[in-house]
């Protein structure tokens, strides 16, 4: 028989607000990750958000800070954010993994991509997340993210942009993938990396006209 696979549900709490949950998250040892990592880093943003960011896990600068997206990568996502006609402060951001998962070399922290039973062991965090805010739109940011919500078929290279639904969270009426921002800094090429910027953009204003439409469909 297969080992039963275990997830960090026995770590959530019964009443689950923004509050409650960011507090026993510090607490989750669900799976490996967080024996090395410095603390949990979860989502932050206006708890009634209709925009949801999601990355992959937090990485450096975020496991040192204890918040979500604050180093470059965070830098550049506010930067195509602006672009697209949306404010941070109006947006949730969060990441599928809680912890962060690195590779020691020298005095430098290398990031590891979580395994399918890390992302599996966190995902009751995500959906709990998820559950308290109800966003309108949800944003996958990668691959990881992507698969993690939108299933493990799915391909952000071939699919991005286009408005799907989750099996995960049937309730969002509105998920749509892009790239992570963290890819674009790993490109090395100046030229590709503004057309991969334009496209990040282009992805991101999906979602910015899919919350203008809603607004004015509230208002009629
Ligand atoms: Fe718990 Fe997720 Fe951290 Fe693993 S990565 S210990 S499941 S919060």
């Amino acid at each position: 028989m297969a080992p039963r696979k275990e997830d960090a549900s026995r770590f959530l709490p019964v009443t689950r607000t923004l509050a409650t949950l960011t507090e026993a998250v510090t607490h989750c040892k669900g799976c490996p990750i967080h024996e090395t990592a410095t603390q949990a880093v979860f989502g932050e943003g206006d708890v009634r958000a209709r925009l949801m960011m999601v990355g992959e896990q937090p990485g450096d600068h975020e496991d040192l800070a204890g918040r979500p997206f604050v180093g470059p990568a965070g830098k550049l996502l506010d930067q195509a954010l602006t672009a697209a006609g949306i404010t941070r402060e109006t947006a949730y951001v969060t990441n599928v993994v809680k912890h962060f998962k690195f590779e020691p070399r020298g005095k430098r922290r290398i990031h590891q991509k979580p395994n399918a039973a890390e992302i599996f062991a966190c995902t009751p965090w995500l959906v709990a997340e998820i559950e308290a805010v109800q966003p309108t739109v949800l944003v996958c940011l990668g691959s990881t993210a992507a698969q993690a919500i939108l299933g493990k078929a799915f391909r952000v290279t071939t699919q991005r942009g286009e408005i799907l639904k989750s099996p995960l969270v049937p309730k969002v009426p509105h998920v749509v993938a892009t790239m992570h921002p963290s890819s674009l800094l790993r490109t090395p090429d100046p030229q590709t990396r503004e057309l991969e910027l334009a496209r990040l953009i282009a992805d991101l204003r999906v979602a910015a006209e899919i919350l203008g439409s809603a607004a004015t469909l509230t208002l009629q």
